[in-house]
């Protein structure tokens, strides 16, 4: 007998406060939000894998410029995207990741396509442009990941990097992410991870974004999780694959692991930190620490739920 779906999304832990935003860019967050949740379940609802449903999942987002991802990606010191991406099939463990590319423009669709190909895992800077242009992945120049939010995120930074006050920069000003993790009819489980990074990182520095087991991780019977946050400390704490283990190897819920992971070690540190998980029944959960975190996710009854603060709310009920 088929078995539950299930989908959950985070669209990055920096999340904006309330007053940064107009009523109209909030809706167009959500919006994409909603239509990134429909991707994957229009996927998975119809009996297709969770690694598909993923990657359409953060393909929408990527193309969103309301993410830090894709268009509307962060800048780097010297004012370049460099962006890193990775996906996981949590049925054979197979998995592909890109790091610190500036043409591709979907980079999901590049850790995809490493993925399909199957020899390698991941792939980092010109080469894996070359790689991806090889393939025949849609490529874009550097530019086409601009945004006015940005360019201005970038040049506040620099500016408190000047005055020696850059612990002053608010979390949406500094970083974000999109992430997505499913779990299909046949019991598959997925995750997939993009980013364009902290804002005036050095060049060349890699996240946790394209480093499976940290901001990626899926194994089939235990769990898939999408990671947010200073992705320096996700790596440190392998924290995808560390929340993996303490349900296989300690027995604890999706819930205890990753709340212990979000509100117990990451508070060692005091950074911002999120996540989007899924079991192997379908629970989804959605936690972070910070003032707010774009998410959603559709419950195996079918609930669609979209929120970034304390606003999480049903939108709409969609057919099982
Ligand atoms: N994990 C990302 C990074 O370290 C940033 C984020 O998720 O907000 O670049």
């Amino acid at each position: 007998m088929a078995g539950p779906v299930g989908v959950a999304i985070h669209g990055g832990c920096g999340a904006l406060r309330r007053e940064d935003l107009t009523g109209a860019e909030w809706a167009a967050a959500r919006e994409a939000l909603r239509r990134s949740l429909r991707a994957a379940w229009d996927i998975v609802g119809r009996g297709g894998s969770s690694l598909d449903a993923v990657e359409a999942a953060v393909t929408v987002m990527e193309d969103s410029p309301a993410f830090n991802a894709g268009h509307g990606a962060a800048l780097n010191a010297d004012g370049f995207h460099e962006l890193d991406a990775s996906i996981m099939d949590g049925a054979t463990l197979r998995a592909g990741g890109v790091s610190c590319v500036r043409r591709i423009r979907n980079p999901v669709r590049a850790a995809r396509a490493i993925l399909d190909e199957g020899e390698w895992v991941n792939f980092a800077g010109e080469g894996a442009d070359a790689w991806a242009e090889r393939a025949g992945l849609a490529m874009v120049p550097n530019a086409y990941f601009t945004t006015q939010r940005r360019v201005d995120a970038l040049r506040t930074l620099k500016e408190l990097e000047a005055q020696h006050a850059s612990h002053r920069a608010s979390e949406g000003e500094k970083h974000g992410t999109v992430g997505a993790v499913a779990l299909d009819r046949a019991g598959h489980l997925a995750a997939a991870t993009s980013t364009g990074g902290f804002n005036n990182k050095p060049a060349a520095r890699v996240s946790d974004s394209s480093v499976i087991g940290a901001g990626t991780y899926a194994r089939d019977g235990v769990c898939a999780v999408s990671c947010t946050g200073r992705g320096e400390f996700f790596i440190r704490l392998v924290a995808g694959h560390e929340i993996a283990s303490r349900m296989d190897y300690r027995g604890q819920s999706l819930k205890e692991a990753t709340d212990g992971v979000i509100f117990g070690d990451m508070k060692r540190w005091d950074v911002g930190a999120g996540l989007c998980a899924i079991d192997a029944n379908g629970n989804a959960v959605v936690p972070y620490n910070t003032i707010g975190m774009y998410r959603g996710f559709v419950t195996p009854q079918g609930g669609l739920h979209v929120g970034v603060h304390d606003d999480l709310a049903l939108v709409e009920t969609l057919v099982v």
